[in-house]
């Protein structure tokens, strides 16, 4: 997933204990994988190459995640939208690389998650436009960790962090504590503007940090506006508290795109969801369930 992935979990039996953080990394492989759009023979990259031209097979994983984002694309009017990619792969942040208006404007109509066309009767998939492509990185690390939260609780394990890149998620505690979750300055790493007590829950954090690049004093990172198919300038990060990492990774990239206002409305209109986001003048914005820290 090109992303650091860490395991803690406590357990009285080294044996066990290692057995099944084995299982877990397995597991987060497998997924890649699955999911990666990098490797050819993933399933995603030949859903790709192919749902265009014809409808496409997918395993019911696959075509399951592919549900639920879609489901959050209509949660977030549009913010969230896998069909980003259609515009989003011409970007290369590893090499500084970035499409011109003539490319973005070429790709544009290809974005819009109203494309995919899901047969649930033989899981297949159908792209409408002949552009459209698809890519999972807003939510797939969070499933990723939800399935190894799930392993490790039937490892018989009760206490575990699980992180995967800015996607965390907790289950019980840390040794009667809870674990304190940090979230970093957008503009220095070395700082931690707020810590956050959390048991049982999950949190992601998505940043205009975490893959860029600058070029002629402007930044390119990788979190796409699906209407302009640039990358969004009013949020440097979004951090989003729920019950699962599917949800907080989603609404973590939605509430990045939404932008404050509109973000903050729809987090405090659900349930077990907060969200603390930091707009590009690098003010910071809670949900209405979050007190503020009382600085000091
Ligand atoms: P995250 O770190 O969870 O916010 O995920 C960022 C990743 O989500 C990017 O690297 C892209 O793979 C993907 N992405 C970018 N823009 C969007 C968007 N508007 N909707 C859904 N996924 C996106
Ligand atoms: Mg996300």
């Amino acid at each position: 997933m090109g992303t650091h992935i860490q395991v803690e979990l406590f357990s009285s039996d080294k044996t066990a204990a290692d057995n099944c953080s084995r299982q877990v990394f397995d597991e987060m492989h497998r997924i890649d994988k699955l999911m990666s759009p990098y490797i050819p023979s993933s399933e995603l990259a030949r859903l790709n190459a192919q749902a265009h031209q014809q409808a496409t097979v997918v395993s019911k994983e696959l075509f399951d995640l592919i549900d639920r984002a879609i489901y959050f694309s209509e949660l977030t009017q549009g913010a969230f939208d896998i069909t980003y990619a259609s515009v989003g792969y011409l970007y290369d942040y590893r090499h500084a690389k970035k499409p011109d208006d003539d490319n973005i404007k070429q790709s544009l109509d290809a974005i819009n998650y109203r494309h995919i066309i899901l047969d649930a009767s033989e899981h297949s998939v159908k792209f409408r436009h002949k552009d459209t492509k698809i890519d999972l990185g807003g939510i797939a690390k969070g499933y990723a960790v939800d399935n190894a939260i799930q392993l490790i609780r039937n490892c018989g394990v009760n206490n575990a962090l699980v992180s995967a890149g800015g996607d965390s998620r907790i289950l019980g505690d840390k040794n009667g504590k809870p674990w304190m979750m940090g979230i970093q300055h957008p503009r220095n790493k070395n700082r931690v503007v707020v810590r956050i007590p959390l048991r049982d829950s999950a949190i992601s954090t998505s940043g205009d940090y975490q893959r860029f690049f600058i070029q002629s004093g402007k930044r390119y990172h990788h979190i796409i506006q699906p209407q302009s198919g640039r990358p969004v300038d009013h949020t440097w990060s979004a951090s989003i508290l729920a019950d699962n990492a599917l949800t907080s990774d989603a609404l973590s990239t939605s509430a990045f795109v939404m932008g404050t206002e509109k973000a903050l409305q729809l987090i405090n209109s659900l349930e077990h969801t907060e969200a603390i986001i930091i707009d590009s003048k690098g003010k910071m914005h809670y949900s209405s369930g979050l007190m503020p820290p009382t600085s000091h």
